[in-house]
């Protein structure tokens, strides 16, 4: 078994409501008659409507809420419809999903996201910042490339660098029951911390998560590539159960 600590993230997407806090408090239990298995963080990123219900509930340090999207203007101002990073700060998000490419299909580009960014870690979140080609980039050979630009174009050098965890996730694989070939996933996970490293002038390789169809049964054979730092699951951590056997399933 691994030392190194290991991230289990759910993005529950535009699912929820008060009564799934059962879903937590399952995953709460099993947290916490499992400590001896390896170092975890498990964050969980709801919808807004629920950050503030469920931090009032959950009493255990074991589980962080996230948020999955915020405006890219700090505090208040006149953006309908929007919600800003000080806003989920205060509703008790330690998290924030950002550059999802849900989102970036409607239009955010690499630009806004930086914004994003910019307000999410001044208000002290730890970002989740999502990166991914779709599947023509992929046909065509650009995913490095792809991945490069995202990175080059959204991040700069005065980041809190430790504040952000990068989530490598193909556009083709969210929601599919796709994942990459494993030799594919692992030189990607290894490009992404090297060029980082290059690009930033830094000896620190950042945290990658791989996100797109994580389930019980391909955890497995997921957990061979050491390289990555957890995972970023979305519709899997809609059910506790499902979520709960990804864990356990990673550790056997
Ligand atoms: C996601 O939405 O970030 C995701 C990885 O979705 P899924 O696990 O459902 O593919």
């Amino acid at each position: 078994m691994t030392n190194k600590l290991k991230y289990f993230i759910g993005n529950w997407k535009m699912f929820g409501d008060f009564s799934s806090f059962k879903i937590i408090q399952e995953v709460n239990k099993y947290i916490s008659k499992s400590k001896n298995l390896g170092k975890k963080k498990i964050v969980l990123c709801v919808p807004n409507t629920l950050i503030h219900f469920y931090k009032k509930k959950l009493r255990s340090k074991l589980i962080s809420l996230g948020a999955q999207n915020c405006h890219f203007h700090e505090g208040y101002g006149a953006f309908t419809g929007s919600v800003s990073a000080t806003m989920l700060k205060r509703l008790g998000a330690e998290y924030i999903i950002l550059g999802h490419s849900e989102n970036r299909l409607e239009g955010e580009t690499n630009q806004i996201i930086k914004k994003k960014i910019i307000s999410s870690l001044n208000q002290k979140l730890k970002v989740i910042f999502c990166i991914g080609e779709t599947f023509n980039e992929k046909k065509n050979g650009k995913t490095y490339s792809i991945l490069r630009n995202q990175i080059k174009s959204s991040l700069q050098n005065k980041f809190n660098k430790n504040k952000i965890i990068l989530a490598y996730e193909p556009v083709w694989s969210i929601g599919t029951n796709k994942i990459p070939k494993m030799n594919e996933l692992e030189n990607i996970i290894k490009f992404i911390k090297k060029d980082f490293k290059l690009f930033f002038k830094t000896s620190n390789a950042p945290k990658v998560l791989y996100g797109g169809s994580v389930n019980p049964k391909n955890i497995k054979s997921l957990s061979s590539i050491s390289e990555i730092d957890g995972f970023l699951i979305g519709g899997a951590s809609q059910s506790s159960k499902k979520f709960i056997d990804i864990i356990e399933n990673y550790y056997k």
